[in-house]
């Protein structure tokens, strides 16, 4: 029992002295973390590849990493253990990259002419602080968090702060160009509603103009109560959806049921929260599918 507490300031036998030990709470700020970082980190992803990340719980040897890492790079009010890790252990280590790109309010950006609006309000209070945490999904943002990012390695690293900066820079101008092929892909279409799973993509609707309509609030639920169920089939009977969009992470069988009775068909649209289990692909490429996706269900031109 003591053992364990007792080398959380001199544990770092086992790290890379060449490098940067980062440890990144989930998939998108790993990606970051390692565009960024480059060969000068090295990064580890607390949430393992096909698991669904809301509600990571971290085992005593992930704890010993969070004490020991050198950089923690996470998103406070998204994984409460990740949360309360940092809490104990994360000393001035930590980088909440919701400190450097405030999240919007969970409630502002939702599809609320209906009585959705209370439902929103519900979850974002399960969530603790009002706030949607699914900002990676704005290509611009995830940007900014990459700079400020930079920053951060190169106080940690100075001897290399300017390759942080250069690899920024680069990662901004990949995400620029997606975010324009998002602008230009998503302008023209017969519809902007599209039916998700767990309301994750608040940022993405934002920034191109469309609107969700959620199963489930900020969290993803196993199954919604079948009011809203009625609900969200009805919705998207108004809106004449095409397609019952579920997650890679999540099981496809609400989706399903839902699509069966309004006659619509299912497809991935992918919260990036995790990649899958096979670990194939990466942000981009899962953001250019989930555009793919999104101008087939909305009739893009
Ligand atoms: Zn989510
Ligand atoms: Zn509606």
């Amino acid at each position: 029992m003591t053992a364990a507490s007792a080398c959380s300031t001199d544990g770092a036998t086992s790290a890379d002295p060449e490098r940067v030990d980062v440890v990144a709470a989930f998939y998108p700020l790993q990606f970051v973390a390692e565009r960024v970082g480059g060969d000068a980190v090295r990064v580890t992803n607390l949430a393992k590849p096909g698991a669904e990340p809301h509600d990571l719980e971290l085992n005593p040897a992930q704890v010993g990493q969070v004490s020991e890492a050198e950089l923690i790079v996470y998103l406070a009010g998204f994984q409460p253990a990740v949360d309360e890790a940092v809490k104990q252990n994360g000393g001035d280590r930590a980088f909440d990259v919701a400190t450097v790109q405030p999240l919007l309010d969970a409630a502002a950006d939702g599809h609320d002419h209906e009585d959705e609006a209370a439902g929103a309000a519900e979850h974002a209070e399960e969530e603790g602080n009002g706030k949607d945490p699914h900002v990676w999904l704005d290509p611009t943002r995830l940007a900014t968090i990459g700079d400020k990012l930079a920053e951060r390695l190169g106080r940690a690293d100075p001897d290399r702060a300017a390759d942080y900066t250069a690899r920024a820079r680069t990662l901004r101008a990949e995400l620029t160009k997606l975010d324009a092929e998002y602008t230009a892909g998503l302008k023209t279409c017969q519809r902007r509603e599209i039916v998700v799973s767990h309301t994750a993509f608040g940022y993405l609707t934002e920034r191109y103009q469309l609107e969700q309509i959620g199963l489930s609030g900020l969290t993803p639920e196993d199954e919604p109560a079948p009011q809203r169920l009625a609900e969200v089939a009805e919705e998207a009977r108004e809106h004449q959806a095409t397609t019952i969009f579920f997650e890679t992470l999540v099981s496809p069988k609400v989706a399903e049921t839902i699509a069966k009775e309004v006659g619509a068909k299912t497809a991935v649209l992918d919260p990036i929260e995790g990649l899958p289990a096979d670990g194939r692909g990466d942000y981009l490429s899962v953001m250019r599918d989930n555009l793919t996706a999104l101008r087939t269900a909305l009739s893009c031109s």
